[in-house]
C-alpha cells in the first residue's frame, strides 16, 4: 500500500489521500475535494483513480467528486445512509465491509459515527495499519458534532471503536488541526509534557509534508482520549463543581467537546 497525503493549501485546510496498490497502480481517493491536485499526483505517479471514497457527507469532503469521476471514470464509495446525501453513489458500505485496490490492498470500514451519522472511517490491512479518520479523528483532537452529528455517539465511537486501535496505527485524518489541537491540550492539561514539546517542534510545520501521528502518540497528546487525566478532571471539577469530584469518561468527554466547541 503505499499512501499520498495531499495538502489542499484551503481555507479549511484539507488533507486528501490518494491510496495506491503498488502492483497494479490502482488508486483510491479519499475526500478528493482538491481533485485537480489528486489527477496531478496520480498521473505523476502513473496510477489510475479507480475509486473514491467519501468519509462523510460534508462538502468540503465531496467536493470533487464530480470532476473527478469526470475524469477518470472513478465510482464513489460512501456509507450506505449517505445515498441521497451523496450524489451518484455507486457502492454503500457499513462496518466490516472491505474496499480493495488493486490487487494488493485491503482497506476495512470502520462505522463511525458521531461528527455525522453516516461517517465511514478505513483501516488498511497491512502489517501497520494506517487509520483513515475523516472528520472523526484529528491529530491531538476529535471532530466537532454541529453539522449532523451527536457528541455522545462520537463519544461510543471513540470509546468502543478508535480507543481499542494498536498502537502503531498511523493516524490520516482529513483536515490538518495539529496545531489548535495541541492548544487546546494544554489549555485542558498544562502539565503534559508531550503536547508541550510537540507544539514547540510543529509550530511553523509545513502542512504539505505533515507529521502523521501513530495511537500511541494520540494516546499522549489528545485530550479526547485522556479522559483518566488527573489534571483534566481536577480542572474540569474545579471549573464545574456540578461534575462532582468523579466525574465518569463519558461526562469528561462531553463537556471537554463542549469547551473545544467555544474556545
Ligand atoms: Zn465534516
Amino acid at each position: 500500500m503505499i499512501v499520498e497525503q495531499i495538502w489542499t493549501g484551503n481555507a479549511y485546510r484539507n488533507f486528501n489521500y490518494l491510496i495506491s496498490c503498488p502492483e497494479t497502480g490502482d488508486a483510491l481517493a479519499i475526500d478528493p475535494l482538491d481533485f485537480k491536485k489528486c489527477l496531478a499526483v496520480a498521473n505523476d505517479r502513473g496510477w489510475t483513480i479507480t475509486q473514491i471514497l467519501n468519509t462523510h457527507e460534508h462538502g468540503d469532503h465531496t467536493g470533487g467528486n464530480r470532476g473527478l469521476v469526470k475524469a477518470t471514470g472513478a465510482k464513489i464509495i460512501a456509507h450506505k445512509n449517505a445515498r441521497g446525501r451523496i450524489p451518484d453513489v455507486h457502492r454503500g458500505v457499513g462496518a466490516g465491509d472491505v474496499i480493495k485496490v488493486g490487487n494488493s490492498v485491503e482497506l476495512e470500514c470502520l462505522d463511525t459515527p458521531g461528527h455525522t451519522m453516516c461517517h465511514i472511517c478505513l483501516l488498511s490491512h497491512t502489517d501497520q495499519p494506517g487509520l483513515f479518520s475523516g472528520d472523526t479523528l484529528f491529530n491531538a483532537g476529535a471532530g466537532n458534532c454541529h453539522n449532523g452529528g451527536h457528541p455522545n455517539e462520537l463519544f461510543e465511537t471513540f470509546d468502543n471503536q478508535l480507543g481499542e486501535l494498536r498502537d502503531d496505527t498511523l493516524i490520516y485524518p482529513g483536515h490538518d488541526y495539529l496545531l489548535n489541537n495541541l492548544a487546546f491540550t494544554l489549555d485542558r492539561e498544562p502539565d503534559n509534557e508531550l503536547a508541550q514539546q510537540m507544539i514547540r517542534e510543529y509550530e511553523g510545520q509545513d502542512p504539505a509534508a505533515a507529521l502523521v501521528t501513530s495511537m500511541a502518540q494520540e494516546r499522549d497528546i489528545n485530550t479526547f482520549f485522556r479522559l483518566q487525566s488527573p489534571t483534566i478532571v481536577a480542572k474540569l471539577a474545579e471549573e464545574f463543581p456540578q461534575m462532582g469530584d468523579k466525574p465518569d469518561a463519558r461526562a469528561v468527554f462531553l463537556k471537554l467537546r463542549e469547551l473545544r466547541n467555544s474556545w
